[in-house]
């Protein structure tokens, strides 16, 4: 098979309101400001990429004409070398173009699974084809926290995620009432860099002291602060996960030598595909547990996500819900179903989402097929 190049790159932005602000320690959303990226190969294959800023420090307006800067290096070249491509991509757009790097990487991948007739997750191993994603309780009163804990229940999901790292008063009582609200269910917490080292062991000897336990800490400490989580993780009796300190596999080895966490959260929006599968690698040889996360992210790039996640296999913990936050789902194919399942067995090629007439058409192409 003669291998196609890469004939087309275009880029736009979408927005999306969303049902309920989502809110972390530094910052909420009220609506997704996405970018879409389409791919089209020389023999006519399409493939779809999708990029979400992260709600701190996510500017759109400067990933866009990022992305569009680095198209003439990717285009005319054969699509088999993929990982070539890729690392040249993360080279031009260099450190905090995430979204873009990983929406460009998508959509190339995406377009090349297709082209190759195989579910992405099979281009990645193909380890599984199944994975179940968490859901998480954002920064919100107690009551609503529980009200909203309960509906997660409701969709058959046991595993749910609390953002802390805000007043600990408040936290604790948002997650005693999550914990109440159901029976057998596995709570994460979520600091965002909000709490100290010191305050996040506080957090959990009062949590302890109510007889809860969570699963996993995620960021306990500020982003630079490899001691404050290797202190969580010695001390605090919980897996710890690093999110916003290991952006890149430079700061993954830099966990692993220092041994300052159980766990990595990774997410094509911080690192794109090619470093994301180092970080895989690196975090896979050390030892440490593998987590996939994202943005505010819609079906595309959650699905994306998922497709990673289940292909290499070893993923303890999916974050992959951002798309019960959409207030309309702009995307058609995969969905996230019942219990937080995302079921990549009936995908026979790419990501297996493709965007609704209402994104077709901010490409303005007669006859743009998905
Ligand atoms: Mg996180």
């Amino acid at each position: 098979m003669k291998a196609p190049a890469v004939a087309r790159l275009d880029i736009r932005p979408f927005d999306i309101p969303l049902n309920e602000p989502f809110a972390i320690a530094g910052g909420a959303k009220t609506e997704a400001k996405n970018i879409l990226v389409r791919a089209e190969l020389s023999d006519g294959t399409l493939g779809w990429g999708e990029g979400a800023p992260s709600i701190n420090d996510g500017s759109r307006e400067k990933l866009m004409p990022a992305a569009k800067k680095v198209f003439p290096k990717i285009l005319g070249r054969p699509i088999a070398s993929w990982r070539a491509l890729l690392e040249d991509l993360d080279q031009a757009l260099g450190p905090g173009t995430g979204p873009a790097k990983a929406a460009v990487g998508m959509a190339l991948l995406d377009a090349w699974t297709r082209r190759l007739k195989i579910p992405l997750s099979t281009f990645f191993g193909g380890a599984q084809s199944r994975v179940y994603t968490d859901v998480t309780v954002t920064l919100a009163p107690p009551e609503a926290s529980a009200r909203s804990a309960r509906r997660i229940i409701a969709l058959g999901v046991k595993v749910i995620k609390i953002k802390v790292g805000g007043d600990m008063d408040q936290d604790e009582a948002r997650v005693r009432a999550v914990h109440g609200a159901g029976k057998g269910l596995k709570l994460m917490l979520d600091a965002n860099c909000g709490y100290s080292a010191r305050q996040s062991l506080q957090f959990l000897a009062r949590l302890k002291k109510r007889g809860i336990t969570p699963v996993l800490f995620e960021q306990p400490a500020p982003k630079g602060d490899w001691r404050g989580l290797k202190d969580v993780l010695a001390r605090g009796g919980v897996p710890v996960a690093a999110d916003e300190s290991v952006q890149g596999p430079k700061d993954m080895i830099a966990a692993a030598a220092l041994k300052a966490v159980s766990v990595v959260n990774i997410k094509l929006m911080k690192s794109g595909f090619a470093e994301g599968l180092d970080i895989a690698r690196i975090a896979k040889s050390a030892g440490i547990g593998l987590m996939i996360g994202g943005m505010v992210e819609s079906p595309l790039a959650m699905g994306a996500g998922a497709h990673f996640a289940a292909g290499l296999g070893g993923f303890s913990f999916i974050d992959l819900d951002t798309p019960l936050w959409f207030s309309r789902n702009p995307m058609r194919g995969l969905l996230l179903g019942r219990g937080g399942l995302y079921d990549l067995a009936p995908v026979k090629a790419g990501i297996g989402v493709f965007p609704k007439p209402e994104l077709l058409a901010l490409f303005h192409r007669r006859g743009a097929r998905a």
